[in-house]
This record gives structure tokens, sequence and C-alpha cells, in this order.
């Protein structure tokens, strides 16, 4: 018998842990730990130790299908390729959209976004970091001058208090929660505020239950029990920073006052009091965050506001310190760092800066690639195509399921099917791509080799351990035979996944020093920018990322969310995740040790809450929002907060975002999924 172990990267959460495929006669059947894996030591959550599971899914696609009098058809890599390239050769540039995926490689997303720009000719590219983390993007962005995690996993372990605001960790990314564990069991304080005492809250030292969306409230709150008491870091915030008068004026108004963002957040006072003073008493202190802070209306004023904090009390540039917003899928920081964006190209190049837009037309060799402006979010395609039918036609999307991980899905569905043409490309039949015109069978994780970056900037190798099923092919491949069909063989003349990287590396500053050989074994943090240079774990250690090296101050006011309790949706509608599942179930629901686990959603209703609506623990409810309503089981719990309800996004059987709101941030345009106005009603007996 012929047995290897082949040594890669999670599939799953932004941590990036690391195990060993085990292939038996050509075949993964296993996961295995891999003891030294840089970020985890061998240790794996449920969804990496069963990893290997969706692989060998009997509905893994084989053959590309092509839908005919609406029944998909199987057909040859050629009839899809001859279709696919008559199709988009028919349209202009704007009328088309393409969509990368978290789940891809960075080859493949850097492949995905030279596609669009070189071969569609199209601006508008973007992915799902929209939904999740579009807000830390260009939030931190706009105050340091990078938008990604300042520090480690592991240097979480070196804080001395741990300050978590909107992220479930300890199930959502339990990997990172070990960091937390081990600093608390040196000493730290770990603070958590959430609407739920979720397994990371019942960690805590001290937990603040607290109202979905008032987020800058806290943050405001604290801030200003910090100048009050003169404890702000008066040298960092002179040396390093600029603009702190504005930022005194905004949070020392009465609003912010404890008293009064204790009646907006219900947090007591005194819990007020003891977060800020441990925050900044303590010798380093690191916030981490995940999408309970991005996904709000006011998302970037959200990020912006913790960015606040840290600056204020000297938390950046050492080590167990830092803003550490926690990326969700494997890969979305390097699809991010890709390009797979609608305003940058690789390394956050602006598409609308001449000498760069010049850099890539170079480096391509291609004069007339898209014009130099910012294209369509994902979130403003949807809303065009079900609101101005004919102005977008056609759309490639690659490994994204957005008929389950968009906000208002009926919404969503009307936009998808006034496309004229979908070509859909995954490892699945997903609810997307049931909806396209063309379907392209890809390799999953498993079959091709390639690289992703987590959550803290560390680039990590994937190696191949096995063929794809049938016909499937690996999306780079893919990607690069379309390319060569629509005219551009020498632009995707690629041999394999080490040669398209070797591009990425010349054309993205923050990875200049990085190769395939290099990134063996621990992988490296970007910034890289020479073939010697060690890799960047702590960014900002001197300066931060802006042409005068300060940190920048801002002014934030608490607003609302969009949607707001009234007498007819008198609940607040939070989403979420569990550990089971991962986001649309695509992989997990087809993995048999994770979907025995956790088989179904529900939507968590407070004990008092439920005895007031009279509804019992397990009965099936029908919750309502404005745009939809579905029936779920109903969990009685007092682990979460009066007045707010929770749903587990992954079942399309009782789909939380056919509930969840579309409003937008206005900078980031990242959907409100963490707060809309519910109701609950008990289903009468039949
Ligand atoms: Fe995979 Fe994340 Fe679990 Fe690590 S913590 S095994 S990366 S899902």
């Amino acid at each position: 018998m012929d047995i290897k172990y082949v040594s890669t990267t999670c599939p799953y959460c932004g941590t990036g842990c690391g195990f060993n495929l085990v292939v038996r006669n050509g075949k993964v059947f296993d996961v295995a730990h891999w003891q030294r894996a840089p970020v985890n030591g061998g240790k794996l959550c449920p969804k990496g130790r069963y990893a290997h599971e969706f692989i060998k899914s009997p509905d893994r696609l084989t053959k590309p299908l092509i839908k005919k009098d609406g029944e998909f058809v199987e057909a040859t890599w050629a009839e899809a390729y001859d279709l696919i390239a008559e199709k988009f050769r028919s349209y202009k540039p704007a009328e088309m959209a393409c969509l990368s995926s978290a789940r891809a490689s960075n080859e493949e997303n850097y492949l995905m976004q030279k596609f669009a720009r070189v071969a569609l000719k199209t601006p508008h590219v973007d992915h799902c970091a929209r939904l999740c983390h579009s807000s830390t993007v260009a939030g931190l962005a706009a105050v340091f001058g990078s938008g990604a995690m300042t520090n480690s996993i592991m240097d979480i372990a070196d804080s001395r208090c741990i300050f978590v605001l909107g992220s479930n960790t300890f199930e959502q990314h339990p990997l990172i929660a070990r960091s937390i564990v081990r600093a608390r069991q040196s000493g730290a304080k770990v603070i958590v505020a959430d609407p739920r005492n979720t397994p990371t809250a019942r960690q805590a030292d001290l937990y603040m239950p607290f109202v979905s969306g008032t987020d800058v409230a806290v943050l405001n709150g604290l801030m200003q029990e910090i100048i009050r008491n003169g404890w702000e870091d008066k040298e960092f915030i002179a040396r390093r920073t600029k603009d702190f008068g504005k930022l005194k004026e905004a949070v020392m108004k009465d609003a912010y006052s404890l008293d009064n963002v204790s009646k907006t957040t219900g947090i007591p006072v005194e819990s007020l009091r003891t977060a800020a003073e441990w925050i900044a008493k303590a010798e380093a202190a690191a916030l981490i965050y995940s999408m309970g802070i991005t996904q709000h209306t006011t998302g970037v004023d959200n990020v912006k506001s913790t960015a606040n904090l840290m600056m204020l009390t000297g938390n950046l540039g050492r080590p167990g310190t830092g803003v550490n917003p926690l990326r969700g899928q494997n890969n979305v920081q390097g699809a991010c760092d890709m390009g797979c964006l609608p305003n940058v190209y690789s390394g956050y190049q602006k598409v609308n800066d001449e000498a760069a837009r010049k850099k890539m037309i170079d480096a391509w060799g291609v004069e007339d690639i898209a014009e130099g402006r910012v294209g369509y979010t994902v979130t403003e395609m949807i809303n065009i195509l079900a609101d101005n039918p004919g102005e977008l036609k056609a759309m490639y999307i690659m490994g994204e399921n957005p008929m389950l991980s968009d906000p208002d899905l009926r919404h969503v569905e009307e936009a998808l099917k006034n496309l004229e043409f979908l070509v859909v490309q995954d490892i699945f039949l997903t609810e997307t791509a049931e909806l396209a015109d063309v379907v392209l069978p890809a390799a999953c994780y498993a079959e091709k080799d390639g690289t992703q970056t987590n959550t803290e900037r560390r680039v990590q190798r994937w190696k191949k351990a096995q063929q794809a099923p049938g016909e499937a092919k690996e999306d780079w491949q893919i990607i690069c035979d379309l390319g060569a069909k629509m005219g551009y063989p020498e632009q995707f003349a690629f041999k394999g996944p080490e040669e398209i990287f070797n591009e990425v590396a010349a054309v993205t500053p923050s990875y200049h020093g990085m190769s395939y050989a290099r990134l063996d074994p621990d992988g490296l943090h970007w910034p890289c920018p020479t073939a010697e240079h060690p890799g960047t774990p702590i960014l900002h250690r001197e300066k931060f990322a802006m042409p005068d090296g300060l940190g920048v101050f801002s002014p934030i006011e608490w607003k609302p969310p969009a949607e707001v309790p009234d007498a007819e949706y008198p609940y607040v509608l939070t989403t979420g995740r569990v550990i089971w599942q991962w986001h649309t179930g695509t992989m997990t629901r087809r993995s048999w040790s994770l979907e025995k686990e956790a088989p179904t959603g529900w939507i968590e209703i407070n004990t008092e809450d439920a005895r007031e609506l009279g509804i019992l623990d397990n009965e099936v409810v029908r919750a309502s929002t404005r745009r939809g309503s579905i029936d779920i089981l109903a969990r009685v719990t007092p682990e979460i907060i009066r007045g707010v309800m929770f749903i587990p996004f992954h079942y399309k059987e009782c789909a939380a975002n056919l509930l969840t709101h579309n409003a937008l941030d206005p900078v980031a345009r990242i959907p409100e999924y963490k707060a809309c106005a519910v109701k609950v009603e008990k289903i009468a007996e039949v």
C-alpha cells in the first residue's frame, strides 16, 4: 500500500492552521496532525480535523454543464469554453462582472482579477471580503495606511489585557483562541463584549453583554473614561499620531459619559469603568474583533473606533498589542491582497492612480486593460442587476455562493435571474450554480498547489495531494484556458501556480521578497519587500504606513443601525457562525462528522422574551423581517441579552439571509448583517 503525508493549509477559517493530508494509493483518506505547523503546532479544531471528508462527496462536480431548455446537460470543456468566449465577446466590457473567491488560492485570485481587467476589460471585480471585512480594509487603511491585522497570532499570547469585541473567537477561530488562553494563564485580563454569552464570553474575566449595533458608543465611553482619568498614553499620542484634539472633542461629549453609554448599550457602568482601566493600565493590550464590528452600516466607523482606542492607549507596534481583525475565510486576506477588489490592483495599488495603471499595463503587456476607474462592489452589482436590468448582463463567479451568503436573498435571486449569462465555477452545484448558464467543475484545495494568506498576513503553501475528480480542473488552469480563448495566450501562459506566484511577487510590493522556496515550511508575513527580508509579524513598529508616518485619530459619533426595532418588529436580529459549520455550508454540510453535530439552524431567544411570547424551547417558530419569513427551531436560553435574537447563517432550509437587511456602509459597501428588526411568532397548530 502506498501511503504518503502531504502538509498543507486548512481550507476553512483565516487562522491558517497546517495539517497533513493522508494519501493512500493516490487518494486523500484522512487528516493527520502536523506537529510543527507554524500557526497551530499540530492542534486542530473540528473543521480542520475533518477537512478531508467533503473532498470525496459524491456530489462533486466532475464535468462542465451547459443549461439547455432549463436543464443542465453535460458538455465537453471545448464546448463550454467556446460558449463562454462567444458570449463574453458579445458584451461591452462594463456589462460584465467577475466575482473571485476567498476560498481559492492567491494565484487563482490574482488570475481572476487579471482576467477581468485584461481579457474582459471590465473594472467590475470583487469578492466576498465585501461582505465580511471590507470595512476593515477601508477603516484601518484610513487610520494606519494598511488595512490588515497589525500583530501576529502567537503575539496575542504576550498580551496583558485582551479586549474581544464582536468576535466569538473560541468557536470561529479556535486556534487563535489558544493564544488568548495562554495569555490568560500567564495573568492577562480578558474582556469580552457580545450580545451573547458565547463560549468566548464564558472565558472572560469581564463579560459585557450589550445591544448589537452600539459598538461606537461602547468604545467612545471607554475612551472618555480613559481621558477623564488621564490614563491616555500622552507620549505615544504626541509622537505617533495626529488629530487627537478632534477625537477628544467627540468622545468627551455627554452622550458618552458612562451613565449614558450604559443606557445606550446595556452594559453596567462599573463594567465599563473596569474595562477602561484594565485596557489603559495594561503593559500591553490587544483588541480582537471580527464581523460583529464590521458588518454594520457603521462598519468603517466601528473599525476606526477600535483603532482610536488602541492609539489612545499606545497599544500599537509592540508585542502583545494591536488592532487585530480576525478574517473569516481561509484566503480572504489573500484575495484582497491580490487585487480582487474594484478599486485596487494587487498590493492595494489604486486603479485610479495613473502610475499604478501604467505599471500593470507594462507588466501585463496589454495597452487597453480596464479603464482606470473604480468598478462596482458585489453589493452594488446585485442592486444594479435588480434595479437597473440591462446595465450588467454577464457574470463570471468563481467559488462564491451569493444565493446564500448575501443579505436579503429574495432580492439576490431576482438580481441574478436578470443576468443574460452567468458562469459559475465551483466544486459543488451550489444554490448560485443552479442559476448558471454554464457550470465549470473545479478542483478543491487538496487537489492543487498554491498559496493562501491567513489573517495575520502569513503567506503559506497549499500542496497537491490528489487529482481532482473526473474532468474537474484547477481554477488557475480554467482561467488560463479562458484567457487564451479570449485572445490573450501570452498573458495566461502559465505552466503552474509557482510561475503565477512569481508574477504576483514581481508586481506586488508587499510580496516582492517571496518565492515558493522561501515559503516552506513556515510561510512569511507581508510586507516582505526583498529576497533577504524576514517578513513582518508586527506592523507599525516605528511609524504608520501613512505618507507622514502618523496614525490618524477619527472623531466618530455613534449612529444606530439602519433598521431599529419598532412595534411591528420589536427585536434586534443578529447572525453568526457555529463551530461545526462553515459559511454557506457547501463543504461542511457534506462532511458527515461535522453535519451530524449541528444539522440545522435555530433562533436563540432570551428566556424572558420567550416567556412573554409564549414560545417553548425546541418548538418551530416563524421569524419575520420586512424582507421575508422563515420557520425555524427556537432555542430558548438565558445566554443572549433580552431584546436580541441570533440565527446562524449556514442553513439553506432556514436561511438567515432571507431576513437580513441589505443596507450598506457608505464607504465599504458592506451590508448590515448584524442588526435588523425582527419579530417571532408561534406557528398556529393545524
Ligand atoms: Fe481550520 Fe480555522 Fe479550525 Fe484552524 S481554526 S483547523 S484554520 S477551521
